[in-house]
């Protein structure tokens, strides 16, 4: 729909977009008002340069665009019906827990099989645990590939799905071959699309596998979410989950800006399932518990929690983020019954 910046076009201007819209195959419909007129683009609006040149004309206010970029992720897309199974669980479901360490730490592997344990115990689907850490300090514990080992064996001995981050393309084999079943990618990926495009070529057709898509604190616009998410389903592997997780800091106190209120938004544009992680929103343990239960106020579908038996002795995020075993399990209960509640 172009929107002319004067109350209608000009012979000349009108056949100028209808010039450029007929290039993409499109026709122009005026529609006439007292007021002002309109012009719808009649066909398939979707390619970008035809918006692009129809915003470059001076005369052009504004282009509301009616169908969606995204073809695989939006909701009104054939794939509106899919569902995600990690695990034995169908996301929609059940409330679907992630739980685990910021870091695995190489050095103390128990620690880490204390934490599995433990988020087994309270009651989560999956367990995370950093192998590879994205980290703002280069000096700070980059990670260490040998943790892989330590998931997959805390995977083995829990028996639950492992979820860890690829922050670059030789991470991804090494994780899938490893028997990774979320690909993690951070906030500071997600608008990285080169490794997006090889994420979905690597989970291509690979039913099993799903990827956890953080927010990134620079995205705007919801569509560039979605959009990041539809480069990895465009490859075949739809199985992407929608993790908001905190924006860029506003507020003096939490580590980021909560965003679990977009939940609701998300799910308006598309039906992928909406994962909260409430532990990097706020970054502080003791707020932990009450932004996930917001999160499922707000309609989130699972929580990604970091969670250690010790959280001072852990590396990374968890002396300051981690919730001990006993809040874990008390928040997984009250996260459980507001879903019912909701649900019911
Ligand atoms: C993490 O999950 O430990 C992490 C680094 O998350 P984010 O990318 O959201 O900062
Ligand atoms: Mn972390």
């Amino acid at each position: 729909m172009i929107l002319p910046k004067s109350t209608r076009l000009t012979s000349e201007q009108l056949a100028e977009v209808t010039a450029i819209v007929a290039e993409f195959g499109c026709k122009i419909q005026p529609i006439v008002g007292a007021m002002r007129s309109i012009y719808a683009i009649v066909g398939d609006e979707r390619d970008d340069l035809m918006i692009n040149r129809l915003e470059g004309l001076d005369y052009v206010e504004r282009i509301d665009r009616i169908q969606s970029p995204f073809k695989l992720m939006d909701k009104r897309s054939d794939l509106a019906s899919h569902r995600i199974k990690i695990g034995g669980v169908t996301l929609g479901e059940e409330l679907f827990i992630i739980a685990g360490a910021c870091t695995i730490d190489p050095k103390n592997p128990n620690y880490f099989y204390e934490t599995a344990a433990a988020v087994k115990e309270a009651g989560a689907n999956a367990l995370r645990g950093g192998v590879w850490k994205p980290r703002t300090n280069p000096y700070s514990f980059q990670g260490d590939v040998k943790s892989l080992d330590i998931l997959m064996e805390a995977s083995r001995r829990t028996g639950l799905p492992v979820d860890t981050e690829v922050m670059e393309e030789a991470h991804i084999a090494l994780a899938l071959d490893a028997g990774v079943t979320t690909l993690q990618v951070g906030a500071r990926n997600a608008l990285n699309y080169s490794l997006l495009r090889a994420i979905g070529k690597a989970i291509g057709g690979r039913d099993n596998t799903a990827v956890l898509l953080k927010r990134s604190i620079h995205m705007g616009p919801l569509n560039e979410f979605i959009s990041a998410a539809e480069y990895i389903a465009a490859f075949g592997n739809p199985n992407v989950i929608l993790c908001p997780r905190g924006t860029t800091p506003t507020l003096d106190g939490y580590r980021n800006h909560p965003d679990e209120s977009i939940t609701p938004l998300l799910k308006e544009k598309t039906w992928a399932p909406v994962v909260v992680d409430p532990s990097h929103s706020v970054g502080k343990a003791s707020y932990v518990p009450s932004a996930a239960l917001a999160a499922v106020a707000y309609g989130a579908d699972g929580l990604c929690i970091e969670a250690h038996v010790e959280p001072a002795k852990g590396i990374g995020d968890d002396p300051k983020q981690a919730l001990t075993p006993d809040v874990l399990r008390k928040t997984i209960t009250q996260a459980r019954q507001l879903w019912a509640l909701r649900k019911g």
